[in-house]
């Protein structure tokens, strides 16, 4: 759609483009013609008056002959021609015994030559096609012609209409000359529009409604320009309409990159805006992921968050070839909390503890609550012999925590069973292996730290 679009306002722009050519080449051609013209009637105008001042019968063939070729429109070669006739004719008279003085001619409509020459002018006048101011002066002239009584006047007749040519053959050069000007210009625009049209296709999709309308405009302008120049009757109103037409290309070109500038803000203010929900939802998704492997009750890690975390430590304790423990820690008779206590002493109890373990272990370590008042840890970097001796502190801990019910102090002591891992450990074979160490540590009596092999 955009191709065809863009064809068609080629085709205008050709039409119009190609009729300003064919006005230049029609004017540059007058202008010749004109030059020479202006050459030609200069040696016309002194033949004419040597001849009329011969009043000589021998040249009125001559100057008849001048005659019909003006009045045929012959082409300026062939007035050369009789020009110089004319004049081999005058230099035969030149030998011949002179004739009266033309300032005495007193008739002039008696004297053939004098007639003759005066014939010429006119036919000369009236296919000039003088036009404007020109046309006026033109038709005083051959009024004049028409009073001629002498060859002095006939002269200065034909000098008045030498000048009048030449002032034509200079408005014609400088309409010639703002006529390429202005093609050149209106070459630019084109080139602008079309180039604007080629990129069209790539154009953002934003702009795409802003560009098509800029196209619909252009075109509109373009066939308006087309058909105006085909109505326009002469160069100057052809010029005009151009001119306008340009500026209103302009016009339209100007409002176009007005709305692509908007059209760029409008875009960048989104683009913004977008940048800014995202983070917002890059954070709600990291909070909603912290919650996801968060405790709700204690805020310490939860069994998702171990069951992602246990691999990455095996793999890396694994990887560096260090010893990593597991240890399983879970509060002693913790259904009598909530019997004697309440179920909402029992959670703080949970709380408590959960928060006091998870401290105590400390950095590159994990801890984690997996059931009801169960938690879990991983150990990097410590043998199963210096085992006992790094848990203990924290057992000790946790007994000497003193949880306030109503008037009461709840005592509270947790029982720990705790492995290192065995290369052929997987975390389910460990997890056991820990397991057992727990269950070991309730059967001794709790409130102690079971490590097995
Ligand atoms: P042991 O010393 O052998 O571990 O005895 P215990 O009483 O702790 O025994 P057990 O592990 O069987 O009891 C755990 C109880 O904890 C059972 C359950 O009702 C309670 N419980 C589990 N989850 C929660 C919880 O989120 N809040 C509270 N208040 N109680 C819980
Ligand atoms: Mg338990
Ligand atoms: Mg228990």
């Amino acid at each position: 759609m955009a191709a065809g679009r863009k064809n068609s306002a080629d085709d205008d722009a050709h039409l119009w483009r190609q009729r300003y050519y064919t006005e230049l080449e029609a004017l540059e051609r007058q202008l010749h013609e004109s030059r020479s013209l202006q050459d030609a009637l200069r040696r016309l105008s002194g033949r004419l008056c040597l001849a009329a001042q011969g009043q000589s019968g021998a040249l009125d063939g001559l100057l008849d002959e001048t005659l019909v070729a003006l009045r045929d429109q012959q082409p300026v070669g062939t007035l050369e021609q009789l020009i110089q006739h004319l004049s081999k004719a005058i230099e035969r008279l030149d030998t011949a015994p002179p004739g009266p003085d033309p300032v005495t001619i007193k008739d002039a409509s008696n004297d053939t030559a004098l007639f003759g020459a005066r014939r010429i002018l006119i036919e000369l006048i009236d296919q000039l096609h003088f036009d404007g101011d020109d046309k006026a002066r033109a038709g005083q002239l051959r009024v004049q012609l028409h009073e001629v009584r002498d060859a002095a006047q006939l002269h200065r007749l034909m000098t008045a209409l030498g000048d009048l040519v030449q002032q034509r053959h200079r408005r014609m050069s400088e309409l010639a000359g703002n006529l390429r000007a202005l093609i050149r210009r209106i070459s630019t625009r084109l080139t602008d529009v079309t180039d604007h049209l080629a990129r069209e296709d790539q154009a953002r999709q934003d702009s795409a409604s802003n560009s098509s309308n800029l196209n619909a405009h252009i075109q509109d302008q373009l066939r308006d320009l087309t058909r105006r120049s085909r109505e326009a009757t002469d160069l100057i109103s052809l010029q005009q309409v151009v001119e306008q037409q340009i500026s209103r290309v302009d016009e339209h070109l100007m409002t176009f990159r007005e709305r692509e500038r908007e059209l760029a803000a409008a875009y960048r203010e989104r683009a913004d805006l977008l940048k800014e929900r995202i983070g917002e939802l890059e954070n709600a998704m990291r909070q909603e992921r912290e919650r996801a492997l968060t405790d709700v009750l204690t805020g310490i890690p939860n069994r998702a968050a171990y069951q992602q975390a246990a691999p990455v430590f095996i793999k890396g304790s694994r990887r560096a070839g260090r010893s990593l423990c597991l240890a399983l820690w879970d509060i002693d008779h913790f259904k009598a909390i909530n019997d004697v206590h309440g179920h909402h002493t029992g959670d703080r109890a949970i709380t408590l503890v959960a928060r006091y373990i998870y401290k105590a272990m400390g950095d590159k370590t994990f801890t984690a609550r997996i059931g009801g008042e169960e938690f879990v840890s991983l150990i990097p970097d410590i043998a199963g012999d210096a085992l006992a001796e790094r848990l203990e502190p924290i057992r000790a801990g946790v007994s000497a925590l003193k949880l306030e019910a109503g008037a009461a102090v709840v005592c509270l002591s947790v029982s720990c069973g705790a492995i290192e891992f065995h290369a052929s450990d997987d975390l389910d074979s460990a997890y056991q292996r820990a397991d057992t160490a727990l269950y070991e540590a309730k059967r001794a009596g709790r409130n102690r730290i079971q490590v097995i092999r």
